[in-house]
């Protein structure tokens, strides 16, 4: 088996290639190492790699690990993304520990993380998460809802707003991948032309399968798990 350097270094050219394919700059597209269920331990091999950005699901498992480094590797300067679902009685714990957020699609959590937002610490960074795949079920905001919430949050002092992220429907052929990542990247563009004075530089879409499609259609952070960490074990929680 690889190791957790040896996974990253891979990941990391496959990204080039892909930018390279397309025509776009070197490190134009930011890796997010998603750690979600893996041990300190593993967080640390890849942060003696060079990995700096971290993302994870689950708010109190997130809190933990975010004070654990603070305490103990504060050198290493992680930054940290909160990418799973908000519960409002859990903002809080995303409020005070993390420097992104990816899946803010309510009025109301924006409200609560930016009131929970701790003085002194910078804004927290805010995707708004878009449903692309029109399926009920999943999170998300649809297309006639992103422009109010984008007007809330540049109102927010301690949010500051600066892009989109998806999860679309899994579907392993390329032209549907595409089709789904450039009407992301539609909507941010048009989000950037209403809100000229917000820094909208920040596409979160593309994992492991749909990477490749992603960046081609202007991706700037992808978020992989299992291709640097391994599998998930969720036998024990
Ligand atoms: C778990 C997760 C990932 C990473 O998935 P892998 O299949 O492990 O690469 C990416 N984005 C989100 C939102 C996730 O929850």
């Amino acid at each position: 088996m690889n190791s957790i350097q040896q996974n990253i270094e891979q990941i990391t050219s496959q990204i080039e290639s892909a930018q390279q394919k397309c025509g776009r700059p070197r490190e134009s597209v930011q890796l997010l190492a998603v750690s979600k269920t893996k041990p300190v331990d593993a967080i640390l091999e890849a942060a003696h790699a060079g990995q700096v950005a971290f993302g994870e699901n689950y708010v109190q498992e997130g809190a933990d690990k975010v004070a654990y480094f603070n305490e103990h590797h504060p050198e290493l300067e992680l930054e940290w993304h909160f990418i799973g679902p908000i519960q409002s009685n859990k903002s809080r714990h995303v409020a005070e520990n993390f420097a992104w957020v990816h899946t803010v699609d309510r009025a109301k959590i924006a409200q609560r993380l930016n009131d929970q937002r701790p003085a002194g610490m910078p804004p927290l960074q805010v995707l708004m998460q878009v449903n692309t795949s029109g399926e009920a079920s999943k999170s998300g905001l649809n297309e006639n809802e992103i422009f109010a919430l984008a007007e809330l949050i540049s109102s927010l002092p301690n949010l500051t707003l600066r892009g989109l992220m998806s999860i679309p429907a899994n579907v392993s052929d390329y032209a549907s991948q595409l089709s789904a990542f450039k009407q992301l990247a539609g909507l941010k563009d048009a989000l950037a032309k209403r809100f000229p004075d917000e820094q909208l530089d920040t596409l979160s879409m593309g994992m492991s399968g749909d990477m490749e499609a992603a960046i081609e259609a202007g991706s700037t952070m992808v978020r992989i798990g299992t291709a640097i960490f391994g599998a998930r074990d969720y036998s024990k929680s």
